[in-house]
């Protein structure tokens, strides 16, 4: 859910705004004079802010100014005067739109949520998130190919890491030592010496992700059969 903080010294209007962007699933707090909304923007993890101009205390402009240092999310100037919101428009603060009051909340909701969607697109396009496979007490980082058991980092070697992680991409799957041999050691033919070394690293890796190795969790032996991940 989107955190929105709202600075705005009139209680009445800073409420009515509450309510439309709670309605459309927002979670919202109001700070009422500019210091302590200064303070909750530097401090707390909000989405977009809905900045008033004149305030006590501290006024939106200083505050657009000092959150712009930090942070990059969305800032929605308003203001009772249009001259004013021409003037700040003018300086460049870096506020992402302007609204002159009074303006309909609905048309506020309808601008939070342009910008916010904006911003994710942004974010999303320049911070690309790590393949992640997380299946109870496991996780593998695919891209940095980590393993952590329970929060632990574990050391994999290239083929232990290829053979855990295709296993745990393949959950409920059963695949007989051959299958596993030709995916992970991409050779068409084996002996029994290729078998063993299925054999093998399914022991070393049950050592680093199991608790007990002989009541595997996460690995177990289909006998006669192969091995599957179970989920
Ligand atoms: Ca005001």
């Amino acid at each position: 859910m989107s955190r929105i903080l709202i600075v705005e010294d009139e209680t009445a209007i800073a409420e009515l705004e509450k309510d439309y962007l709670e309605l459309s699933g927002f979670d919202v707090t109001i700070e009422n004079t500019g210091d302590k909304g200064l303070k909750a923007a530097l401090s707390e993890d909000f989405d977009l802010i809905v900045l008033d101009l004149m305030l006590p205390m501290i006024d939106g402009y200083e505050i657009c100014r000092k959150v712009r240092e930090k942070k990059d999310i969305p800032i929605i100037m308003v203001s009772a005067k249009k001259e004013d919101i021409d003037k700040i428009r003018g300086l460049g603060i870096g506020a992402d739109d302007y609204m002159t009051k009074p303006f309909s909340p609905s048309e506020l909701v309808a601008r939070v949520k342009a910008h916010l969607a904006r911003y994710e697109r942004l974010v999303g396009s320049s911070i690309k998130a790590n393949e992640i496979i997380e299946i109870r007490g496991i996780k593998i980082d695919k891209t940095a190919r980590r393993v952590f058991v329970n929060g632990e980092e574990k050391a994999f070697t290239t083929k232990e890491f290829d053979l855990l992680t295709f296993l745990a991409e393949n959950p409920n799957h059963v695949f007989t030592k051959e299958e596993l041999f030709n995916k992970i050691w991409d050779m068409e033919s084996f002996s029994q010496n290729d078998i063993a070394t299925v054999t093998v690293h399914i022991k070393k890796i049950r050592e680093k992700v199991e608790l007990n190795t002989s009541k595997p969790q996460y690995i177990e032996t289909i006998w006669g059969v192969g091995y599957r991940f179970k989920v």
